[in-house]
């Protein structure tokens, strides 16, 4: 008894300190984030910005052509083989068939009987996915992964040392010499004019859009090549016998405003050559995470198992509903004794629950080898990249990705614990006494 009392009193100790330090953190913290606000406005308003948009040319092809160079030159779709299946990528001889990505791969068959059909490797895709992060992350100071071949470099400032341009085009050759895959770049003033650059500069070019200039830059093109316009939105603006940029720079933004609503208006200033929006700095280090203490430690492996199923769905449906992939699984386990053990390991970019099942499965059972009574379980998913609309482009079990839709969306509409896997139901809070961990 008299010890408890001891660590009681400790404890309060503790939770006093700890106290202080979070408000003076705090103070800090609004300090920090008034100077930070006052910086951005400067920034975006009063600065030129100089920011590149990257994209790798065909990027599953030309990676599936450096493994197998008899590919090159034919026309080639990477995709799911099925009927069902859509083309994730496709080589440009194949483009002049008229196939694009997201067409459903029976369609592009009919357009282009003799396309080499390959089923796609996220494993090397990640790989060099990779590959291409650390050489961009080891030359410039800021950069966002905006899609697992998509990249936005913030090179404002530098060009007082040295030319964007030249530092950019550097970077490409660098990129082009160390990974043989071909790679487009556009340097402007902000994101959406950088990304339409590129787009217009591909295959394996360069472009420049002066300060200025974003604006004439844009006004010949398709309204389709503006980033937010998808098949819907650019069906409507053709109906009101809008086909070129230049006719809705023309527009007056309210009527885009009340044609599309809050996205009109978005879609009006991208139009314009207008985006403030910032660069997002990529860490490996952004994570989800979920973990969970047991009231009574335990040895239940069936049990802990399921729960570990649960918080993976948990997870995976989070992930899901943010449009992001993860290459990296981390599985935590405390024991008893308060010693934390983490185990943590690589796999391609995925978003599906039965292949994060399975390897959180594994990590744990390669983790608890102790056999000791455990107070903690956790996961983390890290290494997060945009780009969940890829998570299915190559699955073979087409029922599998859409019961995980159906599953999704009855979660969007009921709740997030509406529906879940038999195995990981002793997880979800409803299933459970208040608190109480496992089911006994
Ligand atoms: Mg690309």
């Amino acid at each position: 008894m008299g010890n408890n009392r001891h660590s009681e009193s400790n404890f309060r100790h503790y939770e006093t300190t700890n106290r202080t330090i979070i408000l003076e953190r705090c103070w800090f913290l609004y300090l920090k984030r008034w100077m930070e606000s006052i910086y951005y406005f400067n920034y975006i308003y009063f600065m030129d910005r100089q920011i590149v948009h990257i994209d790798l040319d065909s990027f599953f092809v030309s990676v599936e052509r450096l493994i197998h160079p008899e590919l090159r030159g034919k026309p080639v779709l990477v995709g799911g083989s099925s009927d069902r299946g859509v083309v994730a990528s496709c080589s440009y001889e194949a483009r002049k068939f008229g196939i694009h990505s997201a067409m459903p791969m029976r369609m592009a068959r009919q357009l282009c009987p003799e396309a080499v059909i390959v089923k796609g490797d996220t494993e090397q895709y990640s790989k060099y996915s990779e590959i291409i992060s650390e050489i961009i992350g080891n030359e410039v100071p800021l950069y966002e992964k905006a899609s697992i071949d998509e990249f936005y470099i913030d090179l404002t400032g530098m060009d007082k040392f040295f030319g964007c341009y030249k530092l950019a085009t550097e970077l490409k050759q660098r990129i082009v010499k160390e990974t043989n895959l071909p790679i487009s770049f556009a340097l402007s003033t902000n994101k959406t004019v950088s990304k339409v650059g590129t787009g217009e500069a591909k295959p394996s070019g360069q472009k420049e859009i002066p300060l200025g200039t974003e604006k004439r830059f844009l006004a010949p093109l398709s309204i389709r090549k503006i980033p937010m316009v998808g098949d819907k939105t650019y069906n409507l603006l053709r109906n009101m016998g809008v086909a070129q940029i230049s006719t809705l720079q023309e527009m007056p933004i309210e009527l885009m405003q009340q044609v599309l609503g809050e996205n009109g208006t978005v879609i009006w200033k991208k139009a314009n050559g207008i985006d403030n929006t910032l660069v997002m700095p990529y860490s490996e280090r952004k994570s989800i995470s979920t973990e969970r203490t047991f009231d009574k430690d335990t040895i239940d492996v069936k049990a802990l198992k399921g729960i570990l199923i649960g918080m993976t769905e948990k997870l995976t449906y989070q992930l899901r509903s943010e449009q992001k992939l993860t290459a990296c699984v981390t599985v935590k386990i405390r024991y008893s004794d308060f010693n934390t053990y983490t185990m943590q390991c690589r796999i391609p970019y995925t978003g599906l629950d039965h292949v994060l099942i399975e390897k959180v499965s594994s990590l744990f059972d390669k983790l608890y080898q102790k056999r000791m009574l455990i107070r903690l379980i956790g996961i983390r998913f890290s290494h997060l990249v945009q780009g969940g609309h890829q998570y299915n482009l190559f699955e073979e079990s087409v029922q599998q990705i859409q019961l995980y839709e159906a599953m999704d969306r009855i979660r969007k509409r009921y709740g997030k614990d509406a529906i879940n896997r038999a195995e990981g139901m002793d997880f979800h809070p409803h299933h459970l006494n208040a608190f109480n961990g496992i089911k006994t």
